[in-house]
């Protein structure tokens, strides 16, 4: 794929995102000024997540799925709590087939950027949830990929509005090793997903750093925080009752 294609490719799919998600965004606005003025309540919204742990050169699994749960759960209880959206697993996928190296060890960041835009994440795209951008509907899950290594000393990327899926680091999910061994890093993966940017609050859910087995970021978010998650395309609006 030419470079030109990878760009346009990915800059659509980051503008599409963000059209949805304002549409989607007003629709809601108006839903909870509906409700305030009836008197009637908002059930809580839905976001699904879809999970792929991939499988090394060997076809050994770099995880299993009962290893996720506790990082699952603190996940919804996290968005429940804070923002009133139920975190629910689609599915967990274990691909047997062995990754390519790319794929098991990915660069992060920027250079994770280059790589979609380059086609280098095919792999990954191949095994998230089918999404049809021609007609993007409102709740498409989110994908979190186990994959082995993260270069450098990031253990989840997320390449924000451009993307549908994330990465998460296995040694995460991993308690026999101590210094890797965090529950917070998918929930914060997953807001970088829903267009949530860091802040600078050691408390909170979107706080950059975070350093087991001491000092881990709280899970807390703001009120505006919540209401972009609330406002994400990925997110399905709760009933009114
Ligand atoms: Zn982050």
């Amino acid at each position: 794929m030419s470079l030109l294609n990878g760009v346009t490719r990915t800059a659509a799919r980051a503008l599409g995102g963000l059209a949805l998600d304002a549409s989607s965004g007003i629709a809601r606005a108006g839903e909870a000024a509906r409700a305030a003025l009836t008197g009637s309540t908002i059930g809580p919204a839905t976001l699904r997540v879809h999970v792929v742990i991939l499988s090394d050169e060997d076809g050994a699994p770099l995880t299993t799925p009962d290893a996720l749960r506790p990082s699952l759960e603190l996940a919804n209880d996290v968005f429940t709590a804070e923002a009133g959206i139920r975190v629910r697993v689609a599915g967990i996928h274990l691909i047997s087939e062995p990754a390519p190296p790319r794929a098991l060890d990915p660069r992060a960041n920027k250079l994770l950027l280059l790589d979609d835009v380059l086609g280098r994440t095919d792999f990954y795209r191949r095994h998230s949830a089918p999404v049809d951008l021609s007609s993007m509907v409102v709740g498409a899950p989110v994908t979190v990929i186990v994959v082995r290594h993260i270069a450098g000393r990031v253990t989840g990327c997320s390449l924000g509005i451009s993307a549908d899926w994330v990465i998460v680091q296995s040694s995460l999910f991993d308690p026999a090793q101590r210094h890797t061994y965090d529950e917070t890093v998918l929930a914060h993966e997953l807001g970088h997903a829903l267009n949530l940017p860091h802040v600078r609050m050691a408390r909170n859910l979107m706080f950059p750093a975070s350093s087991p087995p001491e000092q881990i970021r709280g899970t807390e978010l703001q009120a505006w925080q919540a209401a972009i998650l609330n406002a994400n395309r990925h997110v399905v609006p709760g009933v009114t009752g």
